[in-house]
């Protein structure tokens, strides 16, 4: 079957920005699959649903129907039961209830075939927690982007800010580490790097060093 390059990371560790590079230079298909935690959980609120109650969101997660957008030049619009939910899945707020519904194991079991299903010619680079421990074990390309908290926090505040919503500094970093830790403790698919992945710490990095090291994992 076709090639994957799977990029793990914590969030503000570069993954998307660096996948999305990646696979436009390589010419392979492109998951994102923390945006699909967020759309369920967009969708939860939507639908009023206490993310605490396993069933509710299990239901939200089976039938929540998530469309990719791609666009020339433009970033990709993510539809959500038909809607264009591209901006708010990318507050803050729609990161948190991604966390806490991917902590319960029937939501992640829901999206499964879905991720499974990007997997196509000429190949997938595939972004997120547990794509090359998961979802992808058997991918010939793993990386595992890292970088300082307080870098991680600063990359994810210039890029909400560049898009207008309003947050703090010190309250963005308060909510990265509390989302962070969530993510590396839960008892399903904890946040941690597969055995065979390069780590890669991007602080101070570049985006077009970090591109290279990436694509020289899979052209060395
Ligand atoms: O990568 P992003 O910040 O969009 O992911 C949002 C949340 O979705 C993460 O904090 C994590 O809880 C969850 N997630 C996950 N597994 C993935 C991708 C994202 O559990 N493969």
């Amino acid at each position: 079957s076709a090639p994957v390059l799977t990029i793990d990371g914590p969030s503000g560790s570069g993954k998307g920005t660096i996948s999305a590079l990646v696979a436009q230079r390589l010419g392979w298909h492109l998951l994102d699959s923390g945006a699909l935690y967020r759309a369920v959980g967009y969708a939860a609120g939507v639908e009023g649903l206490d993310l605490s109650d396993v069933e509710a969101v299990t239901r939200c997660a089976q039938t929540t129907r998530i469309q990719f957008r791609a666009q020339k030049g433009a970033e990709t619009r993510v539809i959500v039961n038909g809607h264009d939910a591209t901006d708010e899945l990318r507050t803050e707020t729609a990161g948190a209830a991604a966390s806490a519904i991917a902590s319960v194991p029937s939501v992640r079991q829901a999206l499964v075939s879905l991720q499974l299903g990007f997997r196509k010619a000429p190949g997938l680079v595939a972004d997120g927690r547990d794509m090359g421990t998961v979802i992808f074990p058997d991918a010939a390309f793993k990386v595992f982007l890292t970088a300082s908290a307080a870098e991680r926090a600063k990359r994810r505040y210039k890029q909400l800010k560049e898009k207008g919503l309003g947050v703090t500094l010190s309250g963005l970093q308060r909510e990265i580490e509390a989302r962070d830790s969530r993510d590396a403790s839960r008892a399903v698919a904890p946040l941690k790097p597969a055995a065979d992945a390069v780590l890669v710490d991007t602080t101070g990095m570049g985006i077009d060093e970090v591109v290279a090291k990436v694509l020289a994992v899979v052209q060395p």
